[in-house]
């Protein structure tokens, strides 16, 4: 573990997982929101590891949007406009810090909800989803850091991935 400026982190990730989608898909477009709590400062974590697990919460906040998207353009939802957003913000609290990926995607179903955890569940077609982001995320969030992953969702509205890290 090395002290790391988590804001610089996620902002990071956020921007070299939106700018690469945006090179395999010229069409590929998502407004970005942060809100960085600059009060943090640096903390003890693997910055690789970390940095994994955002980036793999990015990535699928992007690709649920990018599906709602390609919904609402198919005329298949019943709205008729739709700007697809990623919200990243950190804030730190008494003894942690929390770090949210937010997106106003299609949400997550319940009987999807209840494996999204699990080593190799993905609802993603063969080539796409390896279905170990989550599982993967999950350990070095809570085994390897002490900390908690969970998991806000909405059908239709979106969803809310936090990770609560703690701090010293
Ligand atoms: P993968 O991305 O390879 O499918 P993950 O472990 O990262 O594997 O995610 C597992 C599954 O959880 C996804 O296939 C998808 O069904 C669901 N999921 C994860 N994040 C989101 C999200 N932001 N919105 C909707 N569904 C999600
Ligand atoms: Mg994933």
């Amino acid at each position: 573990k090395e002290p790391t400026d988590i804001n610089v982190l996620a902002d990071e990730y956020l921007r070299l997982a939106y700018h690469g989608l945006r090179a395999k898909d010229k069409s590929f477009n998502a407004t970005l929101k942060t809100n960085f709590d600059e009060t943090i400062g640096k903390i003890e974590i693997v910055p690789q590891d970390i940095g994994r697990v955002i980036l793999n919460l990015i990535t699928n906040a992007f690709y649920a949007v990018n599906e709602k998207k390609l919904a609402v353009d198919k005329d298949l939802t019943g709205l008729d406009s739709y700007q697809p957003t990623v919200s990243v913000s950190t804030k730190k609290l008494n003894n942690k810090v929390e770090i949210s990926v937010k997106d106003n995607g299609n949400g997550i179903p319940q009987q999807v909800l209840d494996k999204i955890f699990q080593p190799f569940f993905t609802t993603k077609p063969t080539g796409q989803g390896t279905g170990l982001g989550l599982s993967m995320s999950y350990d070095i969030i809570t085994k390897a850091h002490g900390g908690e992953l969970k998991v806000e969702t909405k059908e239709g509205e979106g969803t809310e991935f936090i990770i609560r890290l703690p701090i010293n």
